[in-house]
């Protein structure tokens, strides 16, 4: 691979600032193949030398991956002033460039994938790739009784916003229904506006899928782990 600074390879790998880890290396902390260095601006490349931080292996990992299963009030961002993110919640990221790949809402739990593979992420948000995502919802209100046909057409969004044909599976039928939706794009506030088109009101949001990517029902909502080879493999 590239030869990167030392500084830079130990701040995505979570180590530290530049200014910490240049404190670290003055303190002989940081050594590159056994030697202490002091150098931080020193070129590396982190898959031919073994840097240790206090005789630690600094293990490199050019791509991480993480499924999270998104707990509500907490934000699909990197960094928020007011809310906690979804970035923040994988305490056990090694490096510092992570992003969530799209957005959900504040209000709404699921899937989401938090990884910093740009490559992946163009994929799986492309609007030409038209990757299906899955939501679950509960519905107030009374759906159409030809709701299904309708999303299946494609519906017209009270601003006029066109939205492909998705699918709709109506799991119960009450004062607060349940429903499965798919749909292959990712428009602002989707799901929440295609019920409000049909006189609905989505009262909690879940999303259980993203291309092949399933939600692992054991993580409770706030809880995450890495994604499995396969799961890895089939995705891309
Ligand atoms: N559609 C929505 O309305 N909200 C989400 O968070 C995701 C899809």
């Amino acid at each position: 691979m590239k030869e990167i600074r030392l500084d830079k390879f130990l701040g995505e790998m979570g180590i530290g600032t530049r200014s910490q880890i240049k404190e670290m290396a003055k303190k002989g902390r940081i050594s590159v193949d056994g030697v202490p260095e002091k150098k931080t601006d020193r070129k590396i490349d982190p898959e031919q030398v073994e840097v240790t931080v206090d005789a630690r292996k600094i293990a490199y990992a050019a791509f991480e991956y993480y499924m999270l299963n998104k707990p509500q009030g907490v934000v699909s961002a990197t960094e928020d002033r007011r809310y906690e993110t979804v970035v923040g919640l994988i305490g056990d990221r090694m490096r510092d460039d992570l992003f969530p790949v799209g957005r959900l809402d504040i209000d709404t739990e699921g899937l989401i994938l938090i990884t910093n593979d740009g490559d992946l992420t163009h994929q799986l948000l492309s609007p030409k790739k038209h990757v299906d995502k899955v939501y679950f919802a509960k519905i107030e209100g009374d759906l159409p009784f030809d709701a299904k046909e309708q999303i299946e057409q494609g519906i017209e969004l009270l601003d006029g916003t066109p939205t492909l044909p998705a699918k709709l599976e109506v799991l119960k039928v009450g004062t607060l229904s349940e429903i499965r939706l798919t749909i292959r794009e990712g428009k602002f506030h989707q799901v929440k506006r295609m019920f409000e088109t049909l006189g609905c009101n989505v009262v909690y949001l879940k999303r259980l899928s993203m291309g092949s990517l399933q939600l692992d029902e054991t993580l409770e909502p706030g809880e995450y782990r890495p994604l499995h080879q396969e799961e890895l493999e089939e995705l891309k």
